[in-house]
Protein backbone atom coordinates (compact mmCIF):
# COMPACT_ATOMS: atom_id res chain seq x y z
CA UNK A 1 0.00 0.00 0.00
CA UNK A 2 1.03 3.54 -1.17
CA UNK A 3 1.85 6.16 1.62
CA UNK A 4 1.72 9.75 1.05
CA UNK A 5 5.27 11.60 2.02
CA UNK A 6 5.72 15.13 2.77
CA UNK A 7 8.98 16.62 1.44
CA UNK A 8 10.24 20.74 1.40
CA UNK A 9 11.35 21.62 -1.77
CA UNK A 10 13.67 25.18 -2.52
CA UNK A 11 12.99 26.56 -5.87
CA UNK A 12 14.15 29.51 -7.64
CA UNK A 13 12.71 31.96 -10.19
CA UNK A 14 15.10 32.21 -12.58
CA UNK A 15 13.62 35.74 -14.48
CA UNK A 16 13.73 37.54 -10.94
CA UNK A 17 16.92 36.07 -9.54
CA UNK A 18 19.54 38.53 -10.10
CA UNK A 19 22.61 35.65 -9.86
CA UNK A 20 24.48 37.45 -7.27
CA UNK A 21 24.33 34.56 -4.85
CA UNK A 22 23.26 35.77 -1.96
CA UNK A 23 21.29 33.23 -1.18
CA UNK A 24 24.22 30.51 -0.85
CA UNK A 25 26.08 32.95 1.43
CA UNK A 26 23.09 32.21 3.73
CA UNK A 27 22.63 29.46 3.76
CA UNK A 28 25.87 27.36 2.40
CA UNK A 29 24.26 23.65 3.77
CA UNK A 30 21.16 24.40 0.89
CA UNK A 31 22.64 26.23 -1.61
CA UNK A 32 25.53 26.31 -4.02
CA UNK A 33 26.03 28.33 -7.26
CA UNK A 34 26.47 27.34 -10.51
CA UNK A 35 29.12 28.63 -12.99
CA UNK A 36 27.76 31.44 -13.69
CA UNK A 37 26.61 32.05 -10.13
CA UNK A 38 22.77 31.39 -10.31
CA UNK A 39 21.74 28.74 -7.44
CA UNK A 40 21.01 24.86 -7.10
CA UNK A 41 20.22 23.23 -4.87
CA UNK A 42 21.73 19.86 -4.08
CA UNK A 43 20.27 18.43 -1.29
CA UNK A 44 16.82 19.40 -1.81
CA UNK A 45 13.75 18.05 -1.35
CA UNK A 46 13.99 17.27 2.20
CA UNK A 47 12.42 16.48 5.25
CA UNK A 48 9.86 18.46 7.11
CA UNK A 49 11.73 17.49 10.31
CA UNK A 50 14.86 18.94 9.03
CA UNK A 51 14.81 21.69 11.52
CA UNK A 52 17.95 23.36 10.13
CA UNK A 53 17.39 22.79 7.01
CA UNK A 54 14.09 24.76 7.64
CA UNK A 55 15.81 27.37 9.06
CA UNK A 56 18.70 27.93 6.56
CA UNK A 57 15.99 28.04 3.56
CA UNK A 58 14.03 30.98 5.54
CA UNK A 59 17.43 32.25 5.95
CA UNK A 60 18.02 32.22 2.12
CA UNK A 61 14.30 33.42 1.64
CA UNK A 62 14.01 36.54 3.68
CA UNK A 63 17.58 37.64 2.74
CA UNK A 64 16.95 37.03 -0.73
CA UNK A 65 16.74 40.69 -2.48
CA UNK A 66 14.64 39.61 -5.29
CA UNK A 67 12.19 37.85 -3.32
CA UNK A 68 13.13 34.72 -6.06
CA UNK A 69 12.93 31.99 -3.63
CA UNK A 70 10.28 30.04 -2.27
CA UNK A 71 9.87 27.08 -0.32
CA UNK A 72 7.21 24.41 -1.97
CA UNK A 73 5.30 21.49 0.06
CA UNK A 74 5.57 18.27 -2.47
CA UNK A 75 3.40 14.97 -1.23
CA UNK A 76 4.98 12.30 -2.89
CA UNK A 77 3.74 8.70 -3.05
CA UNK A 78 6.24 5.92 -1.45
CA UNK A 79 5.90 2.16 -0.96
S1 LIG B 1 19.79 35.70 -3.27
FE1 LIG B 1 17.98 35.61 -4.60
S2 LIG B 1 18.47 36.87 -6.35
FE2 LIG B 1 20.42 36.39 -5.32
S3 LIG B 1 21.20 34.54 -6.31
FE3 LIG B 1 19.99 33.87 -4.57
S4 LIG B 1 17.93 33.52 -5.39
FE4 LIG B 1 19.04 34.76 -6.89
Amino acid sequence: MKKRNELLQLRVNPILCDGFGHCAELAPDLVILDEWGYPIFPDSPFSPGEKERIRSAHLAIRGCPRQALVLERLSVDTK
